[in-house]
Parts: structure tokens; sequence; C-alpha cells
């Protein structure tokens, strides 16, 4: 194909996008790519980096606090939202900076605007509607969240999108939803001195962790004040001359200043072309793919949240290299799925790889739970109450470590290391022989020899 202008058009500069962008060029492609927002993508822009520095944000609240039982007297520490702000924007442009500097270096052709497909081979640029054809497409468009209709475009009904950038820090928050981002945002709000109330409508939060930490986290979080209404919708949202009436489907008035849908996220697929080109579908709109990336159209590919499988950015920045090594570099490549180690990051945070106490409990035939529920060592001088809770699943006729579950902090840290050892098939004697590193939260993980047993 002589007269195509690229070997690969990637739309979409997110983690996913950039990576093969970046390393299908290093193997001699000649690539362009397309971003109609920001480069970086959701995890740098209006995710995980921008959410993480305002969870450290929020936990200052509590240092200041904590950090008198050590002898040091804070006299009244004030909290400025629009420093955070633009403390974080500037940084976000630095690491936006660094993004399309990086695909620039690598001699990929940038451009800033939106993408749609024309046919299998043919892109359309927004901009002035120039056609840039391409051997291969991939599709790296992510995903966004989403919003009830009734409630799109309602002043001060905002998503996570919004809630990054908020002009003013609101006195009261009603965020619904019981999710990652629902149980990461009221974390980091009522840190910040929001009066906050999560409002969700399942049993408990955090559908498809271990239960030892969704019960303990909704715990946890009730202590320090944070309101959290179970099995329960918001019916009815009316705005008032000051902020919202929200009514519960239990006939319960909420009265708040915002309210934050965080109910999930959809592939972005809107005005993809994907129809008119015969890329295939699914649930929610997301593409279908098979292990190598590929479509229903044999040129065009799609990886990360747009395929709607792991939504996390490590799996994108995987998918992405993956694909790029075995379409330019001529590798064998395959992702794995299994042992992601994952963290929510409330306060406290939790930590997790592999099965859930339940799913362990159904695959196989017989387990042991290892259960270790403690005061950290700094709560001693803190005074704080909050408890550690750590947990290990172990399969019996193999030995193997099959769930590794913390709640406290560092929980994520902790997780990320266990995940190594259960990758390579730990058993629970290899914990068992590792010696402790004391004083430390994680050298429970090597000291738990008792089976837990539950009380009747
Ligand atoms: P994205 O990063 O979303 O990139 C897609 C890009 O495509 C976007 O920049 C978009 O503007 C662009 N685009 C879309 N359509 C077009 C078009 N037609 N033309 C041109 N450009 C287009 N994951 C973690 O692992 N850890 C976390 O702590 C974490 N925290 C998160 C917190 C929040 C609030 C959110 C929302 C997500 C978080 N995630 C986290 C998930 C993570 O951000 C995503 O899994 C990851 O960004 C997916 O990467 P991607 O490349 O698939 O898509
Ligand atoms: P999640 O899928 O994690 O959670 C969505 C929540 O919304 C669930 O509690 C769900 O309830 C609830 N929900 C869904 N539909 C409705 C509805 N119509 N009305 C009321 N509640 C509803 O999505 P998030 O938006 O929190 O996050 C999106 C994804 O981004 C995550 O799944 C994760 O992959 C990624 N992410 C990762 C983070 C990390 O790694 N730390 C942080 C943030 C996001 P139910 O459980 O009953 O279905």
């Amino acid at each position: 194909m002589s007269n195509i202008d690229y070997d690969l058009f990637v739309i979409g500069a997110g983690s996913g996008g950039v990576r093969a962008a970046r390393i299908a060029a290093t193997h001699g492609a000649r690539v362009a790519i397309a971003e109609e927002y920001r480069f970086g993508g959701t995890c740098v822009i209006r995710g995980c980096v921008p959410k993480k520095l305002f969870v450290y944000a929020s936990r200052f609240s509590e240092a200041f606090e904590d950090a008198q039982g050590f002898g040091w007297h804070v006299s009244d520490p004030k909290f400025d939202w629009s420093y955070l702000v633009a403390a974080k924007d500037k940084e976000i442009a630095r690491l936006e900076g660094l993004y399309r500097g990086n695909l620039e270096r690598h001699n990929v052709s940038v451009f800033h605007e939106r993408a749609q497909m024309v046919d299998a081979h043919t892109v359309r640029l927004s901009s002035n509607g120039k056609l840039v054809t391409a051997e291969k497409i991939l599709i790296a468009t992510g995903g966004r969240p989403n919003i009830p209709p009734e409630v799109a475009g309602v002043s001060d009904v905002i998503t996570s999108d919004e809630a990054f950038d908020l002009d003013a820090l609101p006195r009261r928050i009603v965020i619904v939803g019981g999710g990652y981002i629902a149980v990461e945002f009221a974390g980091i709000f009522a840190g910040l001195g929001v009066d906050t109330t999560l409002v969700y409508r399942g049993e408990q939060i955090l559908r498809g962790f271990d239960e030892d930490m969704r019960s303990g986290l909704n715990e946890a979080y009730q202590k320090k004040g944070i309101r959290v209404i179970l099995g329960q919708l918001v019916d009815k949202v009316e705005s008032l001359e000051n902020g919202l009436s929200l009514i519960l489907s239990g006939g319960e008035v909420l009265k708040t200043d915002k309210m934050m849908c965080a109910i999930g996220r959809s592939p972005n697929v809107a005005d993809l072309g994907l129809e008119e080109v015969g890329v295939k579908t699914g649930q929610n709109g997301r593409i279908l793919v098979d292990d190598a990336f590929r479509t229903s159209v044999s040129n065009i590919f799609a990886v990360g949240d747009v395929c709607d499988r792991v939504n996390l950015t490590p799996v994108a920045i995987r998918e992405g290299h993956a694909f790029a090594d075995m379409q330019f570099g001529k590798m064998e490549r395959h992702v794995d799925y299994e042992m992601i180690p994952t963290a929510v990051f409330s306060t406290p945070e939790i930590g997790t790889v592999g099965l859930t106490e339940e799913q362990a409990r159904e695959k196989f035939a017989q387990i042991e739970v290892y259960k270790s529920q403690f005061r950290p060592m700094k709560a001693t001088l803190s005074g704080r109450e909050e408890r550690m809770i750590m947990k290990l699943l172990v399969d019996v006729a193999s030995g193997r470590v099959i769930g590794c579950h913390v709640l406290g902090e560092d929980a994520g840290e902790i997780a990320q290391m266990a995940a190594i050892a259960m990758r390579m098939g730990a058993l629970k004697r290899d914990f068992d022989s590792t010696m402790a590193l004391h004083p430390s939260a994680a050298e429970e993980l090597v000291t738990m020899s008792t089976p837990w047993v539950e009380e009747t």
C-alpha cells in the first residue's frame, strides 16, 4: 500500500494510544495520532493522577490531628481549594507536555483534533475535514462518565470530570454510586472538610471486592463522619436557589450543594464511524476484540477502556504495547489478565490482588482464610480509632496464596509487592518462611499462622 499516508493511525492519545503509537514508531512504523482534548487522556488529565494528588491533599486533615499525639502542635491549619486546583493544573500541564513531546520525539505525527473513521483505511480530521489514510487503525478512545439523562446539564450535578475543577469547594456533597470513583471521591471531599453523603443502590459499597474490605471501609467511613446510605437511589433532583434537593427512593430528602454522579463509565464510541466501517460492538457499546486486539474489521484494532474489559491504566498501557509489538515488531505477545493488583484510594485505602473470599470458595474445593485485624502502631500515639485488616486466601490442595486483601495505610503499595509473589505461584509456606520486616504493617502477611475461624 505505497500511496497510503501512514502505517498506523491511532485515535485517542490516552494511556493505551500513546504507548501504542510510541512503540510502533520505535519499530519503524510511520505513525500518526489524533487527540481531541488533551494529551495523556483520562489517567493524566482527569483520572488517576489528579485524583491521587487530591487524595494526598485530603489526608492532611487527619495528619494534622494525628501529629498532636507525637508532640506536634499545629495551630489552625487552613485549606485553600483554589491553590490545590492551580497546583494540580500545573503538574498536569507538565505531564501533558511530556506525553506530547515524547510522541513528537519519536516522529509520530500529532493531530490535536477529533478523528472519525470514514472507511477501513481512512480517517477524517475534524478541523478541516482532511482525509488521512493508514494501513492500520487503532481505536484507543477510552470511556466517559455516565450521567442519567434527566440530570445531564442540571447545574450543580457533576461527574468526576467536573469535580477536578470546581470553582469552589462545596460545603455539602452527595455522591451517587458505590464503585471506585464514588468511594474515592467521598474520601477526598470528606478529608477536605466537605459534609459528605454517599448514596448507593446495593447492599454494600464496592461490589466485586472482598466482603471484609467492603464492610471495613464502610465502617471506617461512617466513623469519620461520611454518611453512607445503602439500598437507595436518587429518584428526583430539584434545583433550589442555593443547591439541590434530592428525593431518595426511601422517601428521605437530602439538601446539598452538589451532587456527583459516579455510576460507571461507558466506552467512548459515539460518532467514531464504527457502524459505517463495520466494527462490531457489544454491551454498553464496547468494541469487541480478539486476543490480538483485532476488531471485526481485520486492519482495525482497539485497546483500553473502549473495549471495557479491565478499565485500569496499566492494562491499557500493556494492551497498547502488546498491540504495537505484535503488529509492527513481529513479536508474540499475550496480555495476562490474571492477578491484576488494584487499589481503591480511599482513606483508609484498599489494596487487593487475586480472588475474593467468595470467589475463592466457588473456585476451589477447600480454602483457608488467614485474617488479622489490628490497630496500626501509628494509631497508638495518634489515638486514631482506625483498624487495619489483612487477609490471605490459600488453596489448601496446592498451598498457593490465591487472594490478598489489605485495608489501611499503604494498602496499594503492599498489594503491588504481594502481586509479584502471587503471580510467581507463591505458597503460603513461602510467605511463612519470608523474614518479617519489623516494625511494619505488612509483616502481618508473613506472620499469620493460624487460619481464621468465624465466631458462631
Ligand atoms: P483514555 O485515557 O481515556 O484516553 C482516550 C483518549 O481518546 C482521550 O484523551 C480522549 O479525549 C480521546 N478521544 C476520544 N475520542 C476521540 C476521537 N474521536 N478523536 C480523537 N481523540 C479522541 N486507573 C488506574 O489504574 N488507577 C487509578 O487510580 C485510576 N483512577 C481513575 C480515576 C478516575 C476519576 C477515572 C475516571 C479513571 C481512573 N482510572 C484509574 C482509569 C484509567 O484512567 C483508565 O483506565 C485509562 O485512562 C484508560 O486509558 P485509555 O487509553 O483506554 O483511554
Ligand atoms: P464502577 O463500575 O467502579 O462503579 C459504578 C457504581 O455505580 C457501582 O457502584 C454501580 O452499582 C453504580 N451504578 C451503576 N449504574 C447505576 C445507576 N443507574 N444508578 C445508581 N448507581 C449505579 O465505576 P466508576 O464510575 O466508579 O469507575 C469507572 C472505572 O474506572 C472503574 O470500574 C475502574 O475500572 C476505573 N477506576 C479505577 C480506579 C483505581 O484504580 N483506583 C479509580 C477510579 C476509577 P452496582 O455495583 O450495583 O452495579
